[in-house]
């Protein structure tokens, strides 16, 4: 078996390393990884610029290759033949922070094993769900030690094709952790606020700033298995297809023509709850 290892934080990033460490006790690894953090990056295809990869060491003198492209681009240009052996599984991070909820499209950890899904590759992402104020080193060894039972149990049965595992764990000793729970991705509660500054030159600026964001802890979801002490493993699909939309908007008559309404919402009670919980 050959694991590829990634992640968005950076090849030289702890939770990279104690990941990479676990899967070469249970395989052959090579590591891919972005040089710089492209955390929040999104699932990216670099398409206007070439790419470029270096060899670097890590510590403990891993070798690794780093490359100028996103988390995504590292996963298409192992995959694409830059690792010349085949790859039997890509996994992604450790990420020091959770995602969970609506972050798995923000979050680079994850779009590099949607990538791996893409070409047809089966695929985890590892996050640890550290508090927001945690202050000093992270202890990745916990959640290293449970990824690396995850991939066992994983090749062992084999994921169904085109679907990923997004693993979220706690920060907790491992003794403290409860077990392994099936989720459903659950609702983040984003709190951005928009800071506009203003440059030395006299022109305005923004930051997407405000608060970290928390989440709705619901039973068999993501945020209900990490708040009661649970690993979460979430299955995804690239296809994101809202089905039960499909079949409402095909009672629609699209060719009506007739004059927008006056003060008509444009959206239903869903984008409202949506709004109402910020
Ligand atoms: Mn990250």
């Amino acid at each position: 078996m050959h694991i590829l290892v990634t992640n968005d934080d950076g090849v030289t990033a702890p939770g990279l390393l104690a990941l990479a460490e676990e899967m070469r006790q249970l395989a052959e690894v090579s590591i891919l990884a972005p040089d710089r953090n492209w955390s929040g990056g999104g699932h990216v295809k670099t398409l206007d610029r070439p790419l470029r990869i270096r060899e670097v060491q890590l510590m403990d003198g891993v070798h690794a290759f780093a490359s100028d492209g996103a988390p995504s681009d590292c996963v298409a240009l192992a995959l694409l033949g830059f690792i010349p052996e085949k790859i039997d599984l890509v996994v992604s991070g450790i990420n020091p922070n959770a995602n969970l909820g609506h972050d798995v499209t923000y979050s680079g950890t994850v779009t590099a094993a949607m990538e791996a899904v893409i070409w047809s590759i089966p695929a985890i992402a590892f996050s640890l769900d550290t508090q927001e104020n945690h202050l000093g080193k992270l202890d990745y060894a916990p959640a290293a030690q449970i990824a690396r039972k995850i991939v066992q149990t994983v090749s062992k049965h084999r994921l169904p094709a085109g679907i990923l595992l997004n693993v979220n764990i706690p920060y907790r000793p491992l003794t403290e952790i409860k077990g392994v729970q099936i989720t459903r991705q659950g609702m983040r509660v984003y709190r951005d606020r928009l800071d506009q500054r203003v440059d030395p030159r006299g022109r305005a600026y923004f930051w997407i700033g405000g608060d970290a964001p928390t989440g709705i802890p619901e039973k068999g979801t993501d945020f209900g298995a990490l708040a009661s002490g649970y690993v979460s493993i979430t299955p995804l699909q690239l296809d994101l297809t809202a089905y039960p939309a499909q079949h409402l908007l095909n009672t629609w008559n699209w060719d009506e023509s007739e004059a927008l309404p006056e003060d008509s919402p444009w959206h239903d009670e869903y984008s409202q709850v949506d709004s109402k919980m910020r």
